[in-house]
């Protein structure tokens, strides 16, 4: 059969990158084996959190509530919005999706920083819109100013990562202030909040407030980081509800499970016990950061779950030495690696690998 009579694929979608998830570890003799790659909480599920999931898992011949009905009033209760104000998705990469597909139109702008969330080309090439990638600044901040000059009468969509995956940088209150007097009301300032439990610096922009203040303004937060439930897929918009109620029409019917439903609202429940287990992250990223600076490393200031480091043409051989030691980071060819802080003997292991790996010289 000649090629002109099989179905063609669409070229915008031919030329996508196919999105990279972090790699498993894989063990090296006696050594367990730790990911480092996916910014994944590495602590098992709660129990309380896995007895809902088995009693839901009783009604899986049943479709789950479409309209997430008891998640949607425990968020709204959470966030202090009513339920009109949040949509839900397949994680938070799903609800990115369907913002994209509410908001924009082919040949459309959507505008980010780059390197930022991998998913934000992909979705924006996806439904035929433009990237606008503004480089990040040396130090892994967002060029605020730069995002700010690039906006087009075509611009519909612009997302601020923070912190930042994956330099893990936040945007401050201040910079986040004056960033959105300059952005035209026409334009939806989405504020990905996907690693914000993290973040312990007090001068960080506060989404929730930020979208109070300014009617084009919508926060993005997940289950899959600070609250365990990444395999689940529940992501959450919050923002002014004629865009809330947009992006709740271009999910896909019945993505989110009963039991990811069930298993959120009982995180939620559990928020107290989750968060304590977010400021043991915190504090080991903390800790791990000064032992890597005493070695000398220069290290971006994280406020997520994870560090970066810019090694540039030295990143690929970093990586390869974590993995012969049974540990998988995530590495940007070229540019870095991104290492997710994990469980305690993770982290003394990888300071010995840094040790090893600066003593090559
Ligand atoms: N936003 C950012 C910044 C992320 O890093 C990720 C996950 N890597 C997501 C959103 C999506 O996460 P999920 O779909 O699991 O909620």
């Amino acid at each position: 059969m000649s090629d002109a009579l099989t179905p063609r694929v669409r070229p915008t979608i031919e030329a996508l990158p196919t999105y990279k998830a972090g790699k498993k570890a894989q063990a090296v003799d006696a050594l367990a084996p730790y990911k480092l790659s996916s910014n994944e909480i590495a602590l098992a599920p709660l129990p309380s959190v896995l007895a809902v999931i088995a009693e839901t898992a009783q009604d899986i011949n049943r479709y789950p509530d479409p309209f997430a009905t008891e998640l949607l009033a425990a968020l709204a209760d959470k966030m202090n919005v009513a339920v009109d104000n949040i949509a839900i998705g397949t994680g938070s990469v799903g609800v990115c999706q369907q913002i994209v597909q509410a908001m924009v139109d082919a040949g459309d702008e959507v505008m980010f920083a780059w390197r930022s969330f991998e998913a934000y080309p992909i979705i924006s090439s996806i439904a035929g819109a433009h990237s606008v990638q503004v480089p990040l600044l040396g130090d892994g901040a967002h060029d605020l100013q730069g995002m700010a000059a690039a906006v087009t009468p075509k611009t519909k969509v612009i997302f601020l990562c923070t912190p930042n995956n994956p330099t893990g940088n936040v945007i401050s209150q201040s910079e986040f202030d004056e960033f959105i007097s300059q952005i035209p009301s026409h334009v939806l300032v989405i504020i990905d909040e996907a690693y914000v439990e993290f973040n312990r610096d007090e001068n960080a922009v506060d989404g929730l407030a930020s979208m109070f203040a300014h009617p084009n303004v919508g926060i993005l937060r997940t289950f899959s980081k600070a609250y365990g439930l990444a395999a689940l897929r529940v992501g959450y918009f919050v923002g002014p509800v004629h865009i809330a109620q947009a992006v709740a029409k271009t999910a896909v019917p019945f993505g989110v499970s009963s039991i990811a439903q069930a298993a959120a609202v009982e995180s939620l429940n559990c928020e107290t016990e989750l968060l304590n287990r977010v400021e043991v992250v915190t504090q080991e990223r903390v800790k791990c950061e000064e032992q890597l600076r005493e070695l000398g490393v220069s290290l971006h200031a994280s406020q997520a779950n994870f560090m970066w480091w810019p090694l540039g043409a030295s990143t690929d051989e970093f990586a390869q030495l974590c993995t012969e030691n049974a540990i998988a980071v995530r590495a940007f060819s070229g540019e870095g690696v991104r290492i997710s802080i994990g469980e305690p003997g993770a982290m003394g292991r990888l300071v010995e690998i840094v040790r090893e790996f600066l003593a090559r010289g």
